[in-house]
């Protein structure tokens, strides 16, 4: 047989898309593994997603990530999903499988996960402090719940939001969650064993922002997580890191994300180091 010239597609459909990173890191660990696949990042709105989803079957792409406003609206085009998406409620990653039926998996919360197993932690047994209720929120809680952490609790600014999320891991997980309103100030609760600042707070223009929580309560024991990649040393990790704290960044968990999409796609190991420092050099960090 003659050489294969056809690609293999991934992308993702979102709106905006325009400052999403992902693309960068897929496409240099698709060069590196020497695969002929395309990452294509797309603007989709919500009056064209029908289409793009009958796209993604008709271009016989290999998958896609979502993003703002799809990660909901896509589940009834999927056929099965994934026991973390199916309990958040919401898929960042469609894979299309061999037969052409869609799976949905939500990998937010596993990249967290893992960047954690990778910096020697586990959240086997430990008690989880999430701040924040928003997307990034439930899939690490929720997937904190499902690894096996002994308790979650949730801190919002808006309380409902947190009573939901925490009323979602006990239903959901059978995990013990409870919610507390973010007080001034707010104390971290006693037995925290690991911290995360789940919000926006501390995100490129706005990286001069902390949350306001009382960071004489982060202890030496504790190891303390920020969403936010950009930048990757947050305000907020170098607070808790004075308070002699083990931190995790966020680029990891960007990166172990994308790990995941990669090897759901392509059925192979990622080059997650190739993926880390591609963001990093993005970021203008190394
Ligand atoms: P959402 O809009 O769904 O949620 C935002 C959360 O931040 C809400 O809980 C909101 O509280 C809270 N919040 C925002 N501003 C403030 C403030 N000034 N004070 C207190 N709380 C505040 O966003 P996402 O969950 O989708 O994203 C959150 C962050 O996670 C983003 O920075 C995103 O880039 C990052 N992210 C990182 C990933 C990674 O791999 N590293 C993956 C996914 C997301 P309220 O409910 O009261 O509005």
């Amino acid at each position: 047989m003659g050489k294969n010239y056809r690609a293999e597609l991934t992308g993702v459909f979102g709106d905006p898309v325009e400052g999403n990173p992902t693309g960068v890191m897929e496409e240099a660990a698709y060069q590196a593994c020497g695969l002929n696949y395309r990452y294509i990042t797309m603007k989709v709105t919500p009056e064209g997603f029908p289409d793009a989803m009958k796209a993604v079957k008709a271009l016989h792409m290999k998958g896609v990530n979502l993003t703002m406003p799809h990660k909901i609206t896509v589940l009834p085009y999927l056929d099965e999903l994934s026991e973390a998406a199916s309990i958040i409620g919401a898929v960042n990653t469609v894979v299309v499988r061999e037969d052409g039926s869609l799976f949905g998996d939500n990998t937010d919360g596993k990249g967290f996960v893992h960047a954690l197993l990778r910096s020697g932690e586990s959240v086997s047994g430990k008690n989880i402090v999430v701040l924040g209720a928003g997307g990034a929120a439930r899939a690490i809680a929720v997937e904190c719940a499902l690894a096996g952490a002994a308790f979650v609790t949730i801190i919002n600014r808006t309380f409902s939001r947190a009573q939901e999320l925490a009323e979602l891991i006990r239903s959901g997980t059978k995990v013990g969650a409870k919610a507390l309103a973010w007080n001034k100030s707010q104390d971290i609760p006693d037995g925290t064993d690991i911290l995360i600042n789940a919000t926006s707070i501390g995100l490129m223009d706005d990286r001069e922002q902390l949350p306001d929580i009382n960071y004489e309560t982060i202890t030496p024991g504790m190891t303390v997580s920020d969403v936010v990649f950009n930048p990757s040393d947050t305000l907020f990790l170098q607070s808790a890191a004075a308070h002699g704290a083990k931190t995790v960044n966020g680029l990891g968990m960007l990166a172990c994300q994308g790990a995941r999409n990669f090897t759901l796609w392509t059925g192979m190991e990622a080059p997650l180091e190739v993926m880390i420092d591609t963001l990093k050099k993005e970021f203008g960090e190394s």
